[in-house]
């Protein structure tokens, strides 16, 4: 454990009260659904200690939340049925420990680069893009999030 990391920080965005989006919490993490995103299905999970890096925590609490990655992520691939699945620990401009867990379609905008890439699309593929992004948001994410909740939950 990294003896300068604190509990909580005040300047922090991802130390305060609970987001939008927020689909599940306990005292370890939160499971966000970041539904303000281009992305549809687009998780974030943020660990509630205000520690930067996955070596600040200990052995179980990593494994703790790796399993909750895992797990979120296999609910994307069976619901959305993306074409690849991104996982992203940066924490660069917010150094509080989160993942992105990003479902990616080789006809979202930025596809093969990261989602933080420049909009690749000219407007024939845009349309097409938020045609498929919009029956992806109505059908199929209301879904995850119900999923998601439940399987957190043990239902
Ligand atoms: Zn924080």
């Amino acid at each position: 454990m990294n003896p300068a990391a604190s509990p909580s920080d005040p300047a922090c965005p991802l130390c305060g009260p609970a987001p939008a989006g927020l689909l599940w919490e306990d005292a370890r993490l939160r499971v966000i659904h970041v539904d303000d995103s281009p992305f549809p299905g687009y998780i974030r999970i943020i660990w509630r200690r205000h520690v930067a890096e996955m070596t600040d925590l200990s052995p179980a609490q990593r494994g703790n939340l790796m399993q909750a990655i895992y797990q979120v992520e296999a609910l994307q691939r069976q619901i959305l049925q993306p074409d690849k699945i991104n996982l992203a620990s940066l924490g660069n401009q917010v150094p509080h420990l989160h993942w992105h867990l990003i479902p990616r379609w080789h006809a979202d905008p930025c596809f093969p680069d990261a989602i933080w890439a420049p909009n690749r699309h000219d407007p024939v593929q845009q349309a097409a893009w938020q045609r498929q992004a919009h029956a992806l948001t109505t059908q199929r994410v209301p879904l995850l999030r119900k999923a998601i909740t439940d399987a957190f939950e043990g239902v």
